[in-house]
């Protein structure tokens, strides 16, 4: 057994002989602990790399002290080790940023009814591709076309890996090789290198520019139409408005073009609701059922924007167009997996009570909040903070959506500011983030706002006793 006390007894500087054995020191009682935690392979491989660092230290003359070489000092920086590689990567996020759909914080928090359902699902083997009453084979995406149509009113739907591949996909199948024509004013750039132009090149489409920025007409449209014409896209421009001398044809207009002349229209509408967003204070955006009613061909929507599931893609419109996205062999690669499904499933139900959908999609709770119980959040943290001596107060603000959603659009909210601080702003901000839950809140001339609007039920405590804890 390796003898701490012999490599602690003597007063000079250690040397590379006093480095204890590997072996040694991993049937030492103290790494038996860590192993049995542990297990042996990540302890052995962390034990070498500390005897490793500690024999290039002493080759180097670099001081290292006679008592960094004990069992108790090896097995005390491993167990240090141990611990922050087995740490959770992602630990738990209070977002008081006000921002509903954080793109940095993992856009829509998950509805935790379709969690525990999807988890009891994912956990053992599942009807994925199979359809019980014929025992045959079936698609993994009838667990969920069917929801999705009963609450859009599609006639038909798919689903994939999220809205850009959803878009890509789409494009790809009805129009590889073939003429695209979008609007000046539909080149958006989602961010993450996603850029409509490149998109259509990726998906072998050639990109028929039209109209200009703030103007298109559907003559431009018109136009543009020839003998290779596959879609008319038109693009939900998620992050900017055009606001000012703007003109576009209505939905129902380039439908109607697109039927004269047989070419289907293309939405990628990102941030799509199904339910109609705008008692809630937000700008009359028609909803996925209504834009379906326009009788616009093929529309996509992301999953964990608006919608407040998954990341997913949703493909909704007519059977043919669907049959054919389901065919293209880039649907396969850009499939969803079985925990997608099941979270997508979870949520749609939701979904099927229109009134009750507010309170339990976590996304559309924080939208429909009302101002005056988000104010009563704000005042009861303002509260708990004061006892603790911190110097709060409340202050009418406005939270955002976010996400590519609503661009320019507010939602009138409270927030607690917190001023006088110990530290810079940019510090305490830092020292929240750090701390476990992790809290992300905004910055404005050297005050930090948090905004209750975005916490989850019964974070509202959680969220005071994290900045007292802090010491911001
Ligand atoms: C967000 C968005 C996308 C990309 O969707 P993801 O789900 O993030 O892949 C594509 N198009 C539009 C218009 C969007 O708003």
């Amino acid at each position: 057994m390796y003898n701490p006390a012999v490599s602690q007894k003597s007063t000079k500087s250690p040397s590379l002989r006093d480095l204890p054995k590997v072996d040694a020191l991993l049937s030492s009682r103290e790494f038996e602990e860590l192993i049995a935690r542990y297990g042996r392979k990540p302890v052995t491989e962390q034990v070498r790399t500390a005897l490793d660092d500690l024999r290039q230290r002493l080759r180097g003359n670099v001081a290292a002290g006679a008592d960094e070489l004990t069992g108790a000092a090896l097995a005390a920086a491993v167990s240090a080790a141990m611990q922050k590689l087995f740490a959770p990567r992602q630990c738990r996020v209070i977002n008081a940023t006000g921002v509903v759909l954080h793109t940095s914080l993992g856009r829509a928090p998950l509805a935790p009814r379709a969690v525990e359902q999807a988890m009891r699902e994912a956990s053992g083997y599942s009807l994925l591709e199979l359809d019980r009453e014929s025992g045959k084979r079936s698609d993994r995406d009838l667990l969920v076309s069917e929801l999705i149509c009963r609450v859009t009113g599609a006639q038909a739907a798919t689903v994939v890996n999220n809205n850009a591949a959803a878009t890509m996909l789409i494009l790809n199948a009805l129009a590889d090789g073939r003429e695209v024509i979008c609007s000046r004013a539909h080149m958006v750039e989602i961010g993450g290198s996603y850029r409509m132009p490149d998109v259509m090149r990726k998906a072998g489409c050639r990109l028929v520019e039209v109209g200009c920025t703030n103007k298109t007409h559907l003559r431009d449209y018109a136009s543009a139409i020839t003998p290779d014409t596959a879609l008319l896209l038109k693009v939900h421009t998620s992050n900017y408005a055009i606001v000012g001398f703007t003109e576009e044809p209505a939905l129902e207009e380039l439908v109607a073009l697109g039927r004269r002349h047989e070419v289907p229209v293309f939405f990628d509408l990102g941030s799509g609701s199904l339910v109609d967003l705008s008692r809630y204070g937000i700008a009359r955006e028609p909803s996925v059922p209504e834009l379906l009613k326009s009788g616009v061909d093929v529309i996509c929507i992301s999953g964990d924007k608006l919608f407040g599931g998954p990341q997913a893609g949703m493909i909704v419109g007519r059977p043919d167009i669907i049959e054919r996205v389901k065919k293209n062999a880039l649907f396969r690669m850009l499939r969803c997996d079985k925990i997608t499904l099941a979270l997508l499933e979870g949520t749609l139900e939701l979904y099927l009570d229109e009134d009750r959908v507010f309170e339990a999609v976590p996304t559309l709770r924080a939208i429909a909040r009302d101002p005056l119980d988000v104010r009563r959040a704000a005042e009861d943290i303002c509260a708990r903070l004061k006892a603790a001596g911190v110097d709060a107060s409340t202050a009418a603000s406005s939270s955002q959506i976010g996400g590519g959603s609503t661009p320019g659009e507010y939602l009138p909210t409270t927030v607690i500011a917190v001023r006088r601080l110990r530290k810079s702003a940019d510090d305490a901000a830092r020292a929240l983030r750090l701390a476990t839950p992790s809290v992300f809140c905004r910055i404005e001339s050297d005050t930090l706002l948090f905004d209750p609007r975005t916490l989850l039920p019964g974070q509202e405590s959680e969220l005071a006793q994290a900045i007292i804890a802090a010491r911001v």
